[in-house]
């Protein structure tokens, strides 16, 4: 007999972040990591007020934002000719949603989940990859790789994109965008260009990006540069590498091909999504995290609707304890199912969305950037629904924006033309 409350396959932002929530509630929580340590490969992430307000409950958000930078804008730029396209004023979000915007290291964010768990007193293990599941009368268990059987009301699984879990719901793939991402992290002192560490910044060309942002209080510059790759569509094995890199953004800005001599180019990261599901608990395991609901990063939360789901599963836990302080647990995975696949559903999709919105090409781009241009500064319409509190009830979830109508793009674009 296992003897813990609850068992946390995989020791990623979404594993660590839970395990640290349920711990808090006097639960006894074992996470089960495959690795031989913990710890994250990548390199910058943004968090948006729906995570810092979470990180806050948790008395996180003061050692993340000095771990971090809290930039003062936003800005999204046309990567061919660099001009602006529309901007968030950072500072005025933080007040209209009450939590700060921040851009933090992953690898400084995930060893921040992972102190608290030591803290808190998770039980964490290396090496235990988990083969196989099976439910019980109220309990799940899980067998790892050396044939250890381990058993616990509640299995979360947060196992990410190729979750072993995510088959006892669905017989499903990745789904490839054919759109590759590089990274790369750069001293400060060590850039050849003027960047304003102030601003993210984001510049949407046609089948590419490029996104910059400060990271370690302004010490490191952070640059990711997403592209298509002609080899994906073209269906050939070896797609992605640095030569399809170059080509991709050969015609960008100055700004852009400066930036390229400071992306690694021995890693690169394949962008995959998978088609959203309604269904995340087969009796006492749950998904969680990428596991769920993986998304391609274009609205930047995929790390934190992981660290809302485990939000959202311990406030249901927390509310359903009986006076013995033994959870229902069947209740509190009724109630996170009932509200958290909607919601990342929407994520999901509209990061697939917003992907080809940023890029287009031609006149479509030209449509878009006029559409942008004219947006007001302070309208947090598309927003709102993202940033806001999450939501713990269906009932809560705010609506989603209206998209805009393309008819109005052309009528932009011709009332400009004929003017
Ligand atoms: P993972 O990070 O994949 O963790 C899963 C863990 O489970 C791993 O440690 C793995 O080793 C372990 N594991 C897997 N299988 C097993 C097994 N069988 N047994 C035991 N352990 C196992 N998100 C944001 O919120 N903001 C951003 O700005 C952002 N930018 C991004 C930029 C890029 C280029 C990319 C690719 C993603 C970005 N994301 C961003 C998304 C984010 O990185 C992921 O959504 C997030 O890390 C998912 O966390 P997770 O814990 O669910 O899964």
């Amino acid at each position: 007999m296992n003897n813990v409350d609850v068992i946390i396959v995989g020791g990623g932002i979404g594993g660590l972040s839970t395990a640290f929530a349920l711990t808090r509630l006097g639960l006894k929580v074992q996470v089960l990591e495959q690795a031989p340590e913990f710890g994250e490969v990548g390199a910058g992430l943004q968090l948006a007020p729906n995570c810092t307000r979470i990180l806050d409950d948790y008395g996180l958000l003061d050692k993340a934002k000095s771990l971090g930078v809290v930039p003062d804008r936003m800005v999204m730029r046309d990567a061919l000719d660099g001009s602006e396209l529309t901007s968030l004023d950072l500072r005025d979000l933080e007040r209209t949603y009450g939590y700060p915007y921040m851009v933090i290291h992953r690898s400084d964010l995930h060893g921040l989940f992972l102190e608290a768990c030591r803290t808190a007193g998770v039980e964490l293990l290396t090496e235990q990859r988990v083969t196989a599941y099976a439910q019980a009368e109220g309990s799940a268990t899980v067998v790892t790789e050396d044939g250890t059987t381990r058993v616990a009301p509640l299995v979360v699984a947060a196992d990410g994109l190729h979750s072993v879990a995510r088959k006892l719901l669905i017989d499903d793939e990745p789904v490839s965008s054919s759109y590759v991402a590089y990274r790369g992290t750069v001293p400060i002192p060590e850039l050849t260009r003027p960047v304003d560490l102030s601003e993210v910044v984001v510049y949407v060309g046609p089948r590419c990006h490029f996104v910059h942002y400060g990271l370690r209080g302004g010490d490191l510059l952070n640059q990711v540069a997403v592209f298509q790759s002609p080899k994906a569509l073209a269906g050939l094995e070896d797609w992605g590498t640095p030569d399809e890199l170059d080509t991709a953004f050969a015609a960008t800005c100055d700004d852009v091909r400066s930036g390229m001599s400071h992306m690694w180019r021995d890693k690169w990261w394949r962008m995959f999504d998978r088609d959203p599901i309604s269904t995340w608990v087969q009796g006492r395991i749950a998904l969680l995290g990428d596991a769920a609901h993986p998304p391609l990063q274009y609205m930047a939360q995929g790390a934190i609707m992981a660290i809302e789901d485990g939000w959202v599963l311990t406030e249901h836990v927390k509310r359903l304890r009986a006076g013995d302080g033994v959870p229902d647990w069947d209740g509190a995975l009724a109630a996170y199912e009932a509200v958290r696949p909607e919601h990342c559903r929407r994520v999901v999709l509209t990061a697939r969305a917003w992907g080809e919105l940023w890029h287009l090409d031609g006149r479509a781009r030209e449509q878009r950037n006029l559409l942008l241009r004219h947006r007001a500064i302070d309208d947090y319409s598309f927003t709102d629904w993202v940033y806001g509190p999450t939501a713990l009830f269906p009932e809560d979830e705010p609506p989603m924006f209206e998209p805009i109508p393309l008819a109005s793009a052309d009528l932009i674009v011709s009332s400009s033309q004929a003017g």
